[in-house]
C-alpha cells in the first residue's frame, strides 16, 4: 500500500483538487490511502473563528461566514449540479460547527480549539471523496478519528501506538482508494484532538507504519526538498536523496517543507519518503530513506525570522551556572517560548528565540529581577547544514552578523533584520 498526503496549498482550489485527480491518473490509486489536509488557509480562517468566539466578538458570524463561502465557491467550481450530495454533505458539516458554537459550554481553549479547527480537515475530505466519485474513482472516506487515538493533550496530542495500530490494522481497507484527513485525532472520550499544526505530513507516516505501507508521498508546490527554501533563495537546488537522519536534522531545524515528527516512524520501518511536485508528478523529486546524507552533497539552508536575541548577564558578575541556567530554561517552558540556539560564557548567556505568543515582554520583568538582560527583536536565524566559506559568505553578506556558532556539521548564524 502506498499512502499519499496532499497539504493546503495543493487543494487551494478547484483547480488543485481537479489536479489530484490527474495526479492520481497518473501515478495510480489502486491501494493507496491518500491523506488530506484543509484546503489552502481554512486552519488560519477557523483561528480567527476561534478568537472571535473566546474574543465573543460580533464579527464571529461574518468569520465562520468567509470559510463558508471560500468552500462553497469551490464546490461550484467542481460541481455543475448544486444538487449533488456533497452540498447537502458540507452544509451539515457546517451546521454542526454551529451547533457547536452555540451550544459549548467549555471554556477550555485548547479543547475548543481542536473541536473547531478539526472542520477544515473534515470538509476538505467530503469534497475530495464526492469529487473523486462523481469522476469515476470509487473512494472510501474515513473518520481519521476511529483511527488515531491520542491523550487529551489538545493542539498538540500524543498518539497512542497500540490502539492506532490495532484499528489502523483491523479496519482499513486494501485495494481502494481511501480518503482521509490528516492533522486529527480522538482522545478516550472520542473528542476531536488535534497533532499540532502542520501535522498532517505526521498523520500519513502514522498511516504508513501501522500498515507497513511500502512507501508514503508528500506532494508539494516544489520540486522536492531543496537545499534552501525556493521562496527565499534563488538558486535553491533539489536534493536527489537524503538520510532519514539528515531530514531530521533539516526538519528539526526549521526546514517547513517535512514536519519534524514525521520521520522517526518511518525510519524505523524503513519505509520510504517521497517528496514530489504535484505540478509535475512523474518527475523524480526526494527521496528519503537509508543511505548517504545527502545527494548532491550541497550545504543546505534553513531561515528562521523574527527571531529574538536575548543576552543575560549576572548583575554581581558572578558566574552563570547549572542552576541559573535550568531556572532560565523552566521560564522560557512556562512562557512558551521556544528556544532556538544556546550560547554560553562565563558570566553571559545567550538564547535566540521565537516568542510566538507575545510572552517576552512579561518574562522579562521576571529575568530582569536578577539578571541584566538585553535583547534585540527580529533578528534572523540562519543555519547551514554541511558549511563551507562560500556558504557563509552568502549568508553574511551586506548583514550585521550578532552571534555566529559553528560544529561540526552546522553553522548557526543570528544577523540583525529579518
Ligand atoms: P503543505 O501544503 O504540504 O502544507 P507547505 O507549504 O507546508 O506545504 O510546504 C511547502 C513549502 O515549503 C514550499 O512552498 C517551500 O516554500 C517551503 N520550503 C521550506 N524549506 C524548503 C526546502 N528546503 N525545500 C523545499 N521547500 C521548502
Ligand atoms: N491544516 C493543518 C494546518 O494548517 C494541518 C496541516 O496542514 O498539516 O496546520
Ligand atoms: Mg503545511
Amino acid at each position: 500500500m502506498r499512502v499519499f498526503k496532499f497539504g493546503g496549498a495543493s487543494v487551494k482550489d478547484a483547480a488543485g483538487v481537479k489536479n489530484v485527480y490527474d495526479v492520481l491518473q497518473k501515478v495510480g490509486y489502486e491501494d493507496v490511502l491518500l491523506v488530506v489536509s484543509a484546503m489552502g488557509k481554512t486552519t488560519n480562517a477557523l483561528e480567527a473563528v476561534i478568537k472571535d468566539y473566546f474574543d465573543k466578538s460580533a464579527a464571529l458570524q461574518s468569520s465562520v461566514q468567509e470559510v463558508k463561502k471560500y468552500h462553497n465557491q469551490i464546490l461550484l467550481d467542481l460541481f455543475e449540479d448544486d444538487k449533488n450530495a456533497v452540498f447537502t454533505a458540507v452544509n451539515a458539516l457546517f451546521s454542526d460547527l454551529e451547533y457547536f458554537l452555540a451550544h459549548n459550554k467549555s471554556p477550555n481553549y485548547n479543547f475548543v480549539y481542536d473541536q473547531i479547527v478539526s472542520y477544515g480537515e473534515l470538509i476538505s475530505t467530503t469534497i475530495l471523496s464526492h469529487f473523486m466519485n462523481h469522476m469515476g474513482i470509487q473512494t472510501q472516506w474515513i473518520d481519521v478519528r476511529s483511527f488515531i487515538k491520542t491523550n487529551s493533550n489538545y493542539r498538540d496530542a500524543e498518539v497512542d501506538w497500540d490502539l492506532t495500530q490495532k484499528n489502523i490494522s483491523k479496519n482499513v481497507k486494501r485495494k481502494i482508494l481511501n480518503i482521509t484527513q490528516g492533522f486529527l485525532g480522538s482522545d478516550e472520550n472520542n473528542f476531536t484532538t488535534t497533532l499540532g499544526r502542520e501535522g498532517s505530513d505526521y498523520t500519513a507516516a502514522i498511516f504508513a507504519y501501522c500498515l507497513n505501507a511500502d512507501s508514503v508521498t508528500i506532494w508539494k508546490d516544489v520540486p522536492g526538498v531543496m537545499n534552501a527554501d525556493p521562496r527565499y533563495f534563488e538558486n535553491a537546488r533539489l536534493l536527489n536523496h537524503i538520510s532519514y537522519r539528515e531530514a531530521i536534522e533539516l526538519a528539526f531545524y526549521g526546514a517547513t517543507v517535512i514536519h519534524p515528527k514525521t520521520l522517526q516512524p518511518l525510519q524505523k520501518k524503513e519505509i520510504p519518503l517521497y517528496v514530489k511536485s504535484f505540478i509535475n508528478p512523474l518527475l523524480e523529486g526526494t527521496e528519503v530513506s537509508k543511505g548517504a546524507a545527502l545527494e548532491p552533497y550541497l550545504p543546505c539552508f534553513i531561515v528562521k525570522r523574527n527571531q529574538l536575541l536575548i543576552s543575560l548577564s549576572s548583575i554581581d558578575f558572578s558566574f552563570i551556572m547549572e542552576e541559573n541556567i535550568s531556572s532560565i530554561f523552566s521560564l522560557f517552558h512556562q512562557f512558551k517560548i521556544k528556544v532556538n540556539l544556546i550560547q554560553n560564557s562565563a558570566i553571559s548567556f545567550s538564547v535566540c528565540v521565537e516568542d510566538k505568543f507575545d510572552n517576552f515582554k512579561q518574562l522579562n520583568t521576571i529575568l530582569s529581577k536578577n539578571f541584566k538582560v538585553d535583547f534585540t527583536e527580529n533578528v534572523t536565524l540562519y543555519t547551514i547544514r554541511h558549511f563551507n566559506e562560500d556558504a557563509a559568505l552568502t549568508v553574511e553578506n551586506g548583514k550585521t552578523v550578532l552571534l555566529k556558532q559553528i560544529s561540526t556539521e552546522t553553522m548557526q548564524i543570528v544577523t540583525s533584520g529579518n
